[in-house]
């Protein structure tokens, strides 16, 4: 990593009034190649993210959502385009992102504790600490009583929960995840992203959620973005605000409540509609 650029970076977050945005997409285009042949999955996306936001991307199902995590993760080189972060260009994964996927992937052999610290291990750091740094994140989360368990041993939430804890055990900067509460069924879904919502929103860890749910993504983002039909790219973007609230801060469980939720649905739902009957 170029250490320079990245304490520069800093400085100007720290002397300057104004924030510099902590990602940035340019330009990103993925194209994949396979013997079925070519499939442009992203086209001329170009986003600019806060320290601390909160940013939805709704789109259909097979739209490049997931494409688009792991380009930002490190894990896939755009075919052109960039990704920056802190001011410096991404070149494969790093511990400035974690990355959340839809299913757990929690190991079953191991207990919830020994699954949260498998990142830390993974980085090198001293066990007692990542020890320390676990626990205390189970204890938030809620899980305190089920650190010995194994994960069979919880329910499809506290799998969930457990699993957040693992990926905010590195410290990443910024948490990607995708499509987070798509495997448990309605009502925990609910609980969890409300739940999940408030605790990040209390860390103040800068996120970007994929889902399919428009619901989920007006009740926890700041900020929406709509993405078209594949090929992918920024149809709109919604800064998502209650006024009625009264600039209280609102649970994702009770913005649902609001009359601005209702039309914010209203809007995206006819905006990813519009596609679906366009392309009939
Ligand atoms: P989403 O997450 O929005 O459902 P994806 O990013 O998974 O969409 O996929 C976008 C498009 O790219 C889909 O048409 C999918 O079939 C295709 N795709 C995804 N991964 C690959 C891959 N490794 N090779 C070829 N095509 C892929
Ligand atoms: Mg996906």
């Amino acid at each position: 990593m170029d250490t320079s650029t990245a304490t520069a970076y800093s400085d100007i977050q720290d002397s300057a009034n104004t924030k510099l945005p902590i990602m940035e997409l340019n330009q990103i285009h993925q194209v994949y190649f396979s013997d079925a042949g070519e499939v442009e999955a992203i086209r001329d996306v170009n986003l600019s993210i806060q320290p601390g936001e909160f940013v939805g991307i709704v789109g259909q199902s097979g739209c490049g959502k997931s494409t688009l995590l792991s380009i930002i993760s490190g894990l896939i080189t755009p075919t052109s385009g960039q990704v920056v972060i802190k001011g410096n260009p991404v070149n494969g994964t790093s511990s400035q992102t974690g990355y959340m996927l839809q299913h757990d992937t929690l190991f079953e052999w191991r207990t919830i504790l020994d699954n949260v610290m498998l990142g830390p291990e993974i980085q090198g750091l001293d066990k007692k600490k990542a020890r320390k740094r676990a626990n205390d994140l189970l204890d938030r989360y809620g899980l305190a009583a089920f650190k010995d368990k194994f994960p069979q041993e919880l329910s499809g939430g506290m799998r969930q929960r457990a699993a957040l804890a693992r990926t905010m055990c590195t410290q990443p900067e910024i948490l990607l995840l995708d499509e987070p509460f798509s495997a448990l069924d309605y009502q925990t879904r609910l609980a969890m992203s409300d739940e999940i919502g408030i605790i990040l929103k209390k860390e103040g860890c800068t996120v970007i959620m994929v889902t399919h749910d428009i619901s989920e993504a007006i009740s926890m983002s700041d900020r929406i973005v709509v993405l078209s039909a594949r090929p992918g790219r920024i149809q709109s973007e919604h800064q998502i605000l209650f006024p009625s609230a009264g600039g209280a801060s609102l649970s994702p469980m009770a913005s649902r409540d609001t009359p601005e939720f209702g039309q914010y649905f209203q809007t995206i739902w006819k905006e990813l509609d519009f596609h679906v009957s366009g392309s009939k």
